[in-house]
């Protein structure tokens, strides 16, 4: 479902505007319908009661917990199944943070990524995005949003832009604490300029040499990391968000002194951080994480060299903390019907992809 489909239902079992507001506040910070006394629910139209509890049934089946893995940092990785099956991961950061799917599988084929692997499966609808956040809410507080799950957000923008609105209206999450993931998308560069709720940006940049980022990013579109590094700071300019760039470090692949000098060619004097995240192991995929005094001596290294680097585990990574591997994993643990009727059809979820 889209949030404007659900705005449209609304309208028609008879909502005004400022009980549309109240009814999309309520949803996005899980909040029951009688909750606040300023517009009891005695006040909605007596058709639109007679419609809430069908629509509010369809709202909490967008998304369900299907498990939850608590990480030894304070993260806590759920893998949320929606309506139709389809299971997404949504990851409740440290600090009130929540990082959400925007797509059930990715196109852009990230090499180091186990979500990349198995091709886009669907888009997330922009109602499934809020329900992930309405979800974290009933477990912790949520002031920041980041897309940086499974998904890559520029290829699914009519949804996201949707959702951001939502967010950074009655979501009652500051703008500069939404956060477009991207590897880079002219579409979206150009979409988010124009948006009243304009979210701040972390670009996938991971190598300063254009050959090896589209090796790497095989389906990104084709942006020079010296094109896309321009594009994120007329964004920055233009915002006044810092570009948050974000790099995985791979032993051997984008660890060494030319790519140091390529990131102090490339980012000195620019408005953004380098968001360093060294690679977590991933069956199946063929990388190796540095060793973390490497790493830091990366970070050390640009740090003297005048850029701000931030070296960071990404959230939860001693529970499979990759993206998409709690997908991988369910799907290897649960066998699932294929089609009702046929011979001997079952197979794990990952087999179908
Ligand atoms: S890293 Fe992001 S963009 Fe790349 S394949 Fe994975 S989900 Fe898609």
């Amino acid at each position: 479902m889209r949030i404007h489909e659900l705005k449209r239902r609304l309208r028609e079992a008879g909502a005004g505007p400022s009980h549309e507001q109240r009814i999309l506040r309520l949803w996005s910070h899980a909040l029951p319908r009688d909750s606040g006394r300023r517009l009891p629910h005695s006040f909605f139209p007596s058709s639109l009661m007679e419609a809430l509890p069908a629509i509010e049934a369809e709202l909490a089946g967008l998304a369900r917990i299907h498990t939850v893995h608590p990480g030894a940092d304070g993260s806590e990785r759920l893998l949320v199944a929606l309506a139709d099956g389809q299971t997404v991961e949504s990851v409740l950061l440290p600090r009130d943070g929540l990082c959400v799917s925007s797509q059930v599988g990715c196109a852009v084929g990230c090499r180091f990524c186990m979500t990349g692997q198995g091709g886009l499966l669907r888009q997330v609808g922009s109602a499934e995005i809020i329900a992930q956040v309405a979800l974290a809410r009933t477990r912790r507080k949520v002031r920041k949003v980041v897309f940086m799950g499974m998904g890559e957000p520029a290829h699914n923008l009519d949804n996201v832009m949707e959702a951001i609105e939502l967010l950074g209206t009655v979501g009652n999450i500051g703008h500069k604490n939404l956060v477009f993931s991207t590897v880079g998308d002219p579409r979206a560069f150009e979409r988010l300029q124009q948006e009243r709720v304009k979210p701040a940006l972390a670009l996938s940049l991971h190598t300063t040499k254009a050959g090896l980022r589209k090796t790497l990013l095989p389906r990104a579109p084709n942006m020079t990391p010296e094109e896309l590094v321009d594009a994120g700071e007329r964004y920055a300019r233009a915002t006044g968000y810092p570009i948050q760039y974000q790099w995985a470090l791979l032993e051997g692949v984008n660890d060494g002194e030319d790519e140091i000098e390529g990131i102090v060619r490339l980012l000195s004097g620019k408005y953004g951080v380098l968001n360093m995240i060294p690679f977590n192991a991933v069956d199946g995929v063929s990388f190796s994480r540095p060793s973390w005094e490497r790493c830091e001596q990366i970070a050390r290294t640009l740090h003297e060299r005048g850029i701000l680097t931030k070296l960071r585990d990404s959230a939860g990574q001693d529970v499979d903390g990759g993206c998409g591997q709690l997908r991988a994993r369910a799907a290897a643990e649960a066998p699932v019907v294929l089609r009702r009727g046929a011979a001997a059809a079952t197979a794990t979820a990952g087999s179908l992809r």
